[in-house]
């Protein structure tokens, strides 16, 4: 029996070619993981098929994801069955990725983003559902009319979620304070509009930090925030934001270290965690063979850390950036010319 077991869902559109990719340089690292694989656009049905996926990874130490476009509907059990709160983005730049700054050597920073709850709830519906609403709320700004034809979404930030993503945050600071990071926890969501929820959410932070004597704290409010990603993301180390500020700022970070196709992530939760690239499904480039694996090939190797396996995620990770340093096998998006395979067997070359 391997020492451990991963499930991979290759998920739908482009992605399972990204997934073949990664699956191509994990069969090639030969370590001692099974690999249990569903195929592409696996849709889970209620009663058996369900049952088994759900059993799969259950019964497993993690999960290698591709994005989904809601085929591959697993996702709702790996993020809130498993209660995989803290997404980890990290945006580190690899010398030879297609940066649109000037000087983008040394960005390395990580974006921490509450992954169960805020407006990803889906706690929405029409406005008639809502009782008439008297000034509920000391920051009320107008009147609401709830018989007017509309829609309401609800944003939820709770004390445990916020709390628990806090100290992983903080963990994840100290762990690169260790490396030579700076040890440095940023906040950002927009305090000074939602006081109650955006407020609970950032004094949560500050007081959790507050238990980390080795850590500086700073907050910015997101818009100034979102400028700063851009203008001085050098200054920045470990950011924790909210569930939609986290995935839209995550995006903006990955845009500044080399694009979607280099940006990887990881969902973890106290017992179990699965990885996944930050990108979507890239559905106009399907069938073209050119999709860039980078991303889930670097989400591959932060699962391998998580698995114990700390030498070979650093050997695919090292193999990963010679191959950009070189700058011969890139794919379209990072301004090369090769095919997703060209890209894996390189990787394979240089492990
Ligand atoms: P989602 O809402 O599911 O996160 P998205 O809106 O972020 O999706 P993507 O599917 O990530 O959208 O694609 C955005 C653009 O980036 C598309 O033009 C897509 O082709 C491109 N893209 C995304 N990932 C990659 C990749 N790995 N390699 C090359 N191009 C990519």
């Amino acid at each position: 029996m391997a020492a451990k077991k991963v499930v991979v869902l290759p998920g739908d559109d482009a992605v399972p070619e990204a997934m073949a990719a990664a699956m191509e340089v994990l069969g090639a690292m030969k370590l001692d993981i099974e690999y249990v694989q569903f195929p592409p656009g696996e849709r889970w049905k209620r009663g058996d098929t369900e049952v088994r996926a759900r059993a799969a990874i259950d019964a497993s130490d993690s999960t290698l994801f591709g994005a989904t476009s809601g085929k591959t509907n697993a996702i709702l059990h790996l993020r809130w069955g498993r209660q995989t709160y803290a997404n980890v983005r990290p945006a580190r730049y690899m010398k030879g990725a297609l940066s649109p700054l000037r000087s983008p050597e040394g960005i390395d920073f990580v974006i921490v983003r509450e992954n169960l709850e805020d407006l990803y709830l889906g706690l929405e519906g029409p406005l008639s559902e809502l009782r008439p609403l008297k000034a509920q709320s000391r920051f009320l700004r107008a009147p609401l009319d709830t018989s007017a034809e509309g829609r309401y979404a609800i944003k939820v930030i709770t004390e445990r979620n916020t709390r628990r993503v806090a100290a992983f945050a903080c963990e994840l600071a100290l762990k690169r304070k260790r490396a030579g990071g700076p040890g440095k926890v940023t906040c950002t969501s927009k305090y000074n509009m939602l006081r109650e929820s955006d407020g609970f959410f950032r004094a949560i932070v500050e007081e959790t930090v507050a238990g980390f004597p080795e850590l500086r704290y700073e907050q910015f409010i997101v818009d100034d925030f979102a400028r700063r990603v851009v203008q001085s993301p050098h200054e920045l180390d470990v950011v924790v934001a909210p569930n939609l500020y986290g995935d839209i700022l995550s995006d903006a970070a990955a845009g500044t270290v080399g694009g979607l196709g280099v940006a990887p992530s990881g969902c973890y939760g106290d017992d179990y965690a699965y990885f996944e690239s930050v990108h979507g499904t890239a559905p106009d480039i399907q069938g073209l063979g050119i999709i860039n694996p980078t991303a889930t090939i670097l989400s591959a190797a932060m699962m391998l850390d998580y698995l114990g396996f700390a030498e070979a995620s650093t050997r695919l990770e090292r193999a990963v950036r010679t191959i950009y340093a070189e700058g011969k096998t890139l794919t379209p998006d990072q301004g090369g010319h090769a095919k997703t395979e060209e890209f894996a067997r390189a990787v394979v070359a240089n492990l």
